[in-house]
């Protein structure tokens, strides 16, 4: 099966709640800052229990699609986010609440 990038309006919010970011075989929760966390099958984070319902991987920078098929193959249940617009999105909201302080 191929895959297609399709952009449509999303909340970043809801994305950043649910999302893990991947290596090969290990999983990174940005929650609770466990790291080195086992991918396969992986609907919550084992450490603070939260719902995984998103993924990325910095190995994926700049679109690449056989590192999102690889990561695709093993978490199929997982809606793969690119990289690059998770990273642009969640930076550009940081920058926001600072001038919100
Ligand atoms: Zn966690």
């Amino acid at each position: 099966m191929d895959c297609i990038r399709i952009w449509t309006e999303i909340d970043i919010q809801e994305i950043d709640s649910h999302i893990i970011m991947v290596d090969d075989t290990l999983g990174y929760c940005h929650k609770c800052k466990t790291i080195g966390i086992d991918i396969r099958d992986i609907k919550k984070c084992p450490s603070c229990g939260r719902e995984i319902r998103y993924v990325t991987s910095t190995e994926a920078k700049g679109g690449r699609p056989e590192i999102v098929s690889r990561i695709r193959k093993k978490l199929p249940h997982l809606a793969f986010v690119d990289y690059d617009d998770y990273i642009r999105l969640t930076g550009k909201k940081k920058a926001e609440s600072l001038f919100k302080a």
